[in-house]
């Protein structure tokens, strides 16, 4: 009895859970077609901002920049991850306009921050299939009189290797000119390390699936460090993404030769008034690195 139970009840729940996925998908679906439809009036309408991550020199306990992130807050579904949005821009071919306006707010934004500050942005492999990444981001740097070395690249492997031609060509000029260029999410591509040698890069920021197990699995550990130590081989700036604890940032300094940390350890993204607030705070002062906010714990 227990038996047959168990195997009507399995058959019900399946049954529920098989209607359950449907109307997931159906949901789902609608709603990509929605965001689809009037992803193109929100760029238009300011709707997609910018929120900014603090990226910091540990070893001199000093903020030395930021990374833009996207967001959009939409009127009927509020909050949209960039890691749905993006991809509808990619694929719809809106994601030009949205790496303009992106490029646009924060060149503008940093222009006001602190000499020593720069900003990242990020840029996708369709840019530099669609449009002259070149000239777009010389553009911003034109409008917002942003000096070139303020401004970071960020381009994921995938990017660069979708893309090949036109990214290594636009990169190499964004180099020329003292533009940053970091290789985002580094270790999750495939790149080849003689690949690697060959790209026009001046940072590796290594993906933060390599931190999360740091704490526990000396191997985790050891890669990360080789990782850090292939990127100071390659002459480039190492920065670690997603460090979470106090305690992975302890074994990061201790055990490994990387530059820059960005992660919730030290904030999480803010609007521009915070990070503005929180540049000006930290300007000239000595002492604790900066104010974590209690959200980032
Ligand atoms: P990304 O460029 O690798 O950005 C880092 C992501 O990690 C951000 O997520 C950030 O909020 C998150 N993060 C930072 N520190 C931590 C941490 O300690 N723990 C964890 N779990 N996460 C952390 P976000 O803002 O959701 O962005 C996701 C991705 O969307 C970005 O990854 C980037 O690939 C893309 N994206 C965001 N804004 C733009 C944009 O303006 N243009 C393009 N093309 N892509 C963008
Ligand atoms: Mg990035
Ligand atoms: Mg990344
Ligand atoms: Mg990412």
């Amino acid at each position: 009895v227990k038996a047959d139970l168990a195997i009507s009840a399995a058959k019900s729940g399946g049954k529920a859970m098989v209607v359950q996925f449907h109307d997931q998908m159906d949901t789902d679906y609608r709603l990509r077609q929605q965001l689809k439809a009037d992803l193109k009036q929100a760029i238009a309408d300011d709707q997609v901002t910018l929120v900014y991550q603090a990226v910091i020199d540990p070893r001199q306990d000093k903020i030395v920049g930021c990374e833009a992130l996207a967001r959009w807050n939409h009127p009927e579904h509020g909050q949209i991850s960039p890691a749905v949005f993006i991809p509808i821009a990619e694929e719809t071919g809106m994601i030009t306009d949205l790496t303009r306006a992106v490029l646009a707010k924060a060149t503008r934004d940093c222009s006001t921050w602190p000499d020593d500050i720069c900003v990242a942005v990020n840029i996708s492999a369709r840019d530099f299939r669609a449009s002259d990444v070149e000239a777009i981001v010389t553009d911003a740097l034109k409008h917002s009189g942003l000096a070139a070395h303020r401004l970071e690249i960020e381009v994921t492997e995938t990017a660069v290797i979708e893309e090949q031609q036109a990214a290594t060509v636009a990169l190499a000029a964004l180099c020329a000119r003292g533009i940053g260029v970091a290789l985002d999410d580094f270790g999750t591509g495939y790149s080849s390390l003689s690949y690697l040698q060959s790209l026009p890069l001046t940072k590796l920021k290594i993906d933060r699936s390599f931190v999360m197990e740091i704490t526990t699995n000396p191997q985790a550990l050891r890669l990360l460090a080789n990782v850090a130590q292939l990127g100071k081989d390659l002459d480039l700036k190492v920065t670690v993404e997603g460090v979470e604890t106090e305690e992975q940032l302890n074994l990061l300094l201790s055990q490994t030769r990387i530059d820059q940390i960005q992660g919730f350890v030290y904030g999480q993204p803010l609007d521009l008034e915070a990070m503005t607030c929180l540049l000006r705070t930290r300007c000239g002062a000595k002492g604790p690195a900066m104010a974590r906010p209690a959200t980032a714990r």
